[in-house]
């Protein structure tokens, strides 16, 4: 028997919810952790033309790709060589 999470529950009915816990987050990263603006969307573009990206979660690391990408730290998991 499948018990459903309740925070999926909440994001299901209200994907406004996901969008604000996500921003939320992200304000709480420093400047040093961020990538600059420029690279932070070209990465984002880059993942928008990704046939891994499935309703804003990357199928390989099963990240939000605007969580992941904003880090400077990380890059991408795409098997064949990184995408960025
Ligand atoms: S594999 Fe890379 S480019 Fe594709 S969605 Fe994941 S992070 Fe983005």
């Amino acid at each position: 028997m499948n018990i459903p999470c309740r925070i999926c529950m909440e994001f299901e009915q209200d994907g406004d919810v996901l969008r604000t816990h996500i921003e939320k987050y992200l304000r709480t990263l420093s400047e040093e952790e961020k990538i600059d603006e420029a690279s932070y969307f070209n990465r984002l573009s880059l993942c928008e033309k990704c046939e891994a990206l499935n309703q804003g979660l990357c199928k390989y690391c099963g990240c939000f790709v605007i969580v992941r990408a904003i880090k400077k730290r990380l890059n991408c998991p795409y098997p064949e060589g990184k995408r960025w």
